[in-house]
């Protein structure tokens, strides 16, 4: 796509400041719809003989410099910008998805995803069956005759695990199903799942890559390498209904996919994110590997720091060579492991509630990938809709506190805690 590394990708990757008259920064296009030449040129665009504008739920010019900038740095092969990271899910499943099919995903996921895979989907007949992925085989054995799908996180939101990648996209491919990685926790600053077999990248935007906490997005990012002409996608092969019997295997090859997210996932569903949140979003991205790099830094010395600690039990981070994910930690994320780390205090649920209230340069809300710090305490908050098992199953127990650590001086940090303490 592009030759140029990260670090400059981030900066310039999708916009031709050529298009947009010279603007240095790429602008808010603040339309809703565009003027089409002539009724030929708008029947062209429906029909997709010519690419443009047509209707912001589909389509804009500030979301597309967005767009095109997150496949590049995920090697992808194209992308689609939604209103959140959970609308980038939810349309994801139900473009690819219908009643009968069956998901094999992660049993270490983000709350929401859990409840959306284990409440919501069944409901309209899409079922799941979760698995503790440290053992990939687990994901070959749970499939059935019926199953179209692997889910997991790449760095557990808040388990912390690491998933094998590698390991996990072969057994996908012996199911003939794509694998869908969330990698909103790692980033593509830390982590590119494409490049370990992953088949569809999905990011909540809102996190990391904002990284100021003031705008929600998500995005699907397709790397073209899955081939839905294997016999199990007939929504891919033969005549689509929903667009004039487009056949979208065949008219579109690797784009199949993304391209049906677009036409009919954005079409139907209709969560498009607002350009206005775009360009906040892309303000983020520019910085995304300097920020990822000092936030893994300050989170692996907050728990160093905590492992010394007389009133914690236990440090949860996947840097630590304490961390059973250590191993994995430094074949998949060596340049860093982010800025989330777990703990338990001596004293559980109650002392857990305690001391979340008592931080002060430490925010607690509910959201995590901020420059400020965050801390959070999941069984009373974040999960307590879940039962007491249905938590541990996602890797919160009672006394679980969970870290955002943020961009302050590290020294200002460890003070806010240890006076919580
Ligand atoms: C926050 C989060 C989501 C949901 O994203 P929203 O933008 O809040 O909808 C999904 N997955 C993970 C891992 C998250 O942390």
């Amino acid at each position: 796509m592009d030759d140029n590394h990260f670090a400059t990708k981030a900066l310039h990757s999708g916009h031709d400041t050529k298009s947009t008259q010279g603007t240095r920064a790429v602008p808010i296009y603040q339309s809703t719809a565009y003027v089409f030449d002539d009724v030929d040129h708008a029947a062209n665009l429906f029909s997709l003989a010519e690419p443009g504008y047509i209707y912001t739920r589909l389509n804009n010019p500030t979301n597309d410099v967005l767009e095109q900038r997150l496949a590049s740095l995920e090697s992808g092969i194209a992308a689609v910008t939604t209103a959140s990271g959970t609308a980038a899910i939810a349309t994801t499943l139900m473009v690819l998805l219908k009643a009968g099919d069956h998901i094999v995903a992660s049993n270490s996921l983000y709350g929401g995803t859990y409840n959306l895979l284990n409440v919501t989907l069944p409901r309209l007949g899409i079922t799941t069956t979760f698995v503790d992925p440290d053992k990939p085989e687990n994901f070959g054995e749970a499939v059935q005759e019926n199953t179209r799908a692997f889910f997991a996180e790449s760095l557990g939101n808040p388990k912390l695990d690491v998933l094998d990648l590698d390991a996990i996209s072969n057994e996908a491919k012996k199911a003939k199903v794509p694998f869908i990685v969330d990698n909103t926790v790692a980033t593509p600053a830390l982590l590119n799942p494409i490049k370990h077999g992953a088949n569809i990248v999905i990011h909540s935007l809102t996190k990391f890559i904002n990284g100021n906490g003031t705008a929600m997005g998500g995005v699907i990012i397709d790397a073209g390498t899955f081939d839905y002409g294997n016999g199990l996608f007939p929504e891919f092969t033969e005549p689509s209904p929903g667009y004039h019997g487009l056949v979208y295997h065949e008219a579109l090859g690797p784009a199949a996919f993304i391209a049906k997210v677009r036409i009919e996932g954005l079409r139907d569903f209709g969560a498009a994110i607002s350009p206005f949140n775009s360009f906040q979003i892309i303000q983020g991205l520019e910085t995304l590997k300097v920020r990822l790099k000092q936030h893994s830094q300050n989170a692996l010395e907050i728990a160093q720091w905590l492992s010394n600690q007389n009133e914690v039990a236990w440090v949860n981070y996947p840097g630590l060579e304490s961390s059973k994910y250590n191993h994995l930690a430094k074949k998949y994320l060596p340049e860093g492991q982010s800025g989330i780390v777990t703990f338990g205090l001596k004293g559980g649920f109650d002392t857990a509630k305690k001391a979340v209230n008592q931080t002060s340069l430490f925010s607690l809300l509910a959201n995590i990938g901020d420059s400020k710090s965050l801390i959070i305490h999941p069984a009373s908050t974040t999960h307590q809709q879940l039962s007491v098992s249905e938590q541990l199953e996602t890797g919160v127990s009672q006394d679980l506190i969970r870290l955002s650590i943020g961009l302050e001086d590290i020294e200002d940090l460890k003070r806010d805690l240890k006076q919580a303490f």
